[in-house]
């Protein structure tokens, strides 16, 4: 028992975090074998010593409320790295490709307190997690890609089917509920079946990835494009009146017309059909809208395709 005190000053040094106190007037009256290794400052240069006056790059005012308030509540007090990334800017050993500039720290705050229950110092445990931090942000990175390609189609990397329709979906009861224009454009590549048929599937595939390009290119950031099946997209664009889906209609159709699509040694000539819808009172669901809009498309192919039509709703007929 004798040997106590030594006891615990060996484990103070040698634990595997940073240990240090300071007393009602800010002063350090102990420092760790870990805060010296990290800080490169040794416990003999800074016993006594103001910690601000010590470390004036620490943040004064929020650190110094911290820790008053151990001292008047006579609590815990904890903070994090998600809330505030380190205390002391410290280097870690870690490579650099771990997008972390320096030592991630959750630190302690524990009150010591004298016989009369008063606390006459203030504890600091500071950990090293900047593993933890770098697995943490891995991970979130890893499941926004993850969530990225499950809304994406394989073969264009458009958005896909599901995700373009969800997209309808919010921008049509947005529309109703505050009476916004929105337009629907939905295009299908003329005779599709033709270009698989004399150039093989895989040519097909390289058309139909070619022509999600061009029809992505010739959006603005608001608009919002999916593959909605084989050949054929849906293009959303909220806010946009009818004079506005035409213009984009005519200039994707001259985008894809205009000039043939590389394929091998040559060039393939296509062109896409686009039917147009309008949301106005009196549309029930978005669902309406796609089949208005592929009904306008039907007339488009009918009327000799490489042309856009608009729905004509049965009042206005
Ligand atoms: P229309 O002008 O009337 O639209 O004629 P079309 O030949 O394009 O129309 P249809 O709907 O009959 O044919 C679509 C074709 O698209 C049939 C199908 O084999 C092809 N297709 C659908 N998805 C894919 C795909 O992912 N890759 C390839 N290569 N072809 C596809
Ligand atoms: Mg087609
Ligand atoms: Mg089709």
């Amino acid at each position: 028992m004798a040997d106590t005190p030594q006891l615990l000053d060996f484990i103070v040094d040698r634990t595997h975090a940073g240990i240090f106190v300071v007393d009602r007037d800010m002063r350090i009256v102990l420092w760790n074998q870990f805060m010296e290794v990290h800080s490169g400052r040794k416990r003999d240069e800074l016993l006594d010593q103001d910690l601000f006056d010590a470390f004036p790059e620490l943040p004064r005012k929020w650190l110094t409320r911290k820790i008053n308030n151990v001292f008047i509540l006579k609590n815990f007090s904890f903070t994090s790295w998600e809330q505030r990334p380190y205390l002391f800017k410290f280097p870690h050993n870690r490579p650099v490709t771990g997008g972390v500039d320096c030592m991630r720290q959750d630190c302690t705050l524990m009150p010591v307190k004298n016989d009369a229950g008063e606390v006459e110092y203030v504890c600091f445990t500071l950990f090293d997690v900047t593993d933890t931090s770098i697995y943490q942000m891995q991970l979130e990175d890893l499941t926004k890609q993850l969530r990225d390609a499950s809304n994406r189609d394989g073969l264009t990397g458009l958005h896909n089917r599901r995700f373009i329709e969800e997209t309808l979906a919010s921008e049509f009861a947005r529309a109703q509920r505050h009476d916004h224009a929105l337009s629907l454009i939905i295009t299908d590549i003329d005779h599709f079946k033709r270009v698989n048929d004399e150039h093989g599937h895989l040519a097909g595939d390289e058309v139909l990835r070619r022509v999600a390009q061009r029809l992505n290119d010739g959006l603005r950031i608001s608009d919002h494009l999916g593959r909605y099946g084989g050949e054929e997209f849906l293009v959303v664009l909220p806010e946009t009146p009818l004079e506005g889906a035409e213009t984009l209609c005519e200039r994707l159709r001259q985008a894809i017309a205009e000039e043939p699509i590389p394929l091998g040694d040559g060039a393939l000539p296509v062109s896409i059909s686009l039917g147009i819808s309008q949301f106005r009172p009196g549309v029930r669901n978005y669902e309406q809208l796609i089949e208005e809009a592929d009904q306008a498309l039907y007339r488009a192919k009918e009327t000799g395709r490489n042309r856009y039509t608009i729905f004509q709703p049965p009042s206005a007929a």
